[in-house]
């Protein structure tokens, strides 16, 4: 099922999924970047902002149409809804130990890149939890570190949604192309004002996320990462690499498939306790440690094992890669490390010592 929407079903969309008790969450602009939060209407999104990014490197700028879902992926990721960054498990007083409550709303994750929705398929395969109902954004306008395309996760949506726009703005005005993807997609475009698409739509968005490909910032090196980085395990290249990287953890924090945690314990002065889980990084020196030391001490070592479970390990783990080309690590990296370039240089490196 295809129809279009204007500007103003794009706002009935977004009213008529909150009608039934669910907490849309979607892009907005907050703090001189793209984040997520909570939709009220149409008006909440970033009409006219788009995103310069690079390595090391990411600023808003506005756009000069009205474009609202004209900007890449931004520092957050549907994963601190999936798998929120602080979770309490238990707490005690003087009554006793209270297991927490779980109460995540019933989310609805409105202009989902095809990146991250690959990220979210991969993320729910390791925490599980209830699925949201998919609202996803056909992606194009790739940014300068993207590279889903590579990973084989975009530009385009084919899976994993319940409803894709696409968004067009030309002489015939600003419009989404909105597809059903489920049963309870079509319901819900059925309740919302629109006009039957036209072959010419199908055609023109189809055309539009296939130009998105070949605008595409960057590109994972065509290599059997898996084998390359189990060959790799001693080569000097690491090294080269601590050189530069602040093991300061930025790149886990914004992957949106990083999902690591480690689980803390406070005490206050009235004698109450909490025992949390919250997001962890392999950066950390406390990673892991291990009776009486950690085992990865040195900065070479810490990273060689993030990008050796991102793009190798991983395949061994759950069949896939663990990353899908969003290119946060490398936009928000302060020293600009860039998980391509590493990928090629380690490949280059092991020609040269034809090993
Ligand atoms: S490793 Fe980097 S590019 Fe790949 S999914 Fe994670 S943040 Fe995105
Ligand atoms: S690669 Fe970049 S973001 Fe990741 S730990 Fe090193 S300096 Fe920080």
């Amino acid at each position: 099922m295809n129809v279009v929407l204007d500007l103003d079903g794009l706002d009935g969309l977004i009213r008529e999924l909150r009608a039934h008790g669910q907490v849309v969450v979607g892009p907005v602009l907050r703090d001189d970047a793209i984040t997520l939060a909570e939709l009220e209407s149409g008006a909440d999104l970033p009409s006219g902002w788009g995103v310069e990014t690079g390595p090391g490197h990411y600023r808003v700028r506005r756009r000069e149409d009205a474009a609202v879902f004209g900007h890449s992926a931004g520092p957050q990721s549907w994963k601190r809804f999936l798998h929120p960054p602080r979770r309490a498990l238990i707490s005690s007083d003087d009554e006793g130990f209270h297991p927490a409550r779980e109460n995540a709303p019933d989310y609805v994750f409105f202009g989902v890149r095809s990146c991250d929705l690959a990220a979210i398929a991969k993320l729910r395969q390791i925490v599980g939890g209830r699925a949201p109902f998919v609202v996803a954004a056909q992606c194009t306008e790739p940014g300068e570190v993207c590279f889903c395309a590579s990973m084989g996760c975009g530009p385009g949506a084919d899976a994993g949604y319940d409803i894709a726009l696409t968004e067009r703005i030309d002489a015939a005005g600003h419009r989404f192309l909105a597809t059903a993807g489920t049963d309870e997609g079509a319901a819900v475009l059925s309740r919302v004002p629109s006009r039957a698409a036209a072959p010419e739509d199908v055609m023109l968005a189809e055309q539009d996320v296939a130009a998105g490909a070949q605008r595409m910032g960057r590109a994972m090196p065509e290599l059997n990462l898996r084998d390359l980085l189990a060959a790799n395990r001693d080569s000097t290249h690491w090294e080269a690499v601590a050189e530069r990287c602040l093991t300061c953890g930025n790149c886990t924090m914004v992957c949106p498939t990083c999902f690591c945690v480690s689980v803390e314990d406070t005490t206050d002065l009235d004698g109450n306790a909490e025992r949390a889980q919250r997001w962890a990084s392999c950066f950390e020196i406390d990673f892991s440690y291990q009776h009486g030391g950690s085992v990865r001490t040195s900065g070479a070592a810490r990273y060689r094992q993030w990008m050796t479970h991102k793009l190798g390990t991983w395949h061994d783990q759950f069949g896939t890669s663990g990353c899908v080309g969003c290119g946060r690590c490398i936009a928000w990296c302060p020293a600009g490390i860039d998980i391509t370039e590493e990928a090629a240089a380690l490949g280059r490196n092991h020609d040269v010592r034809g090993e």
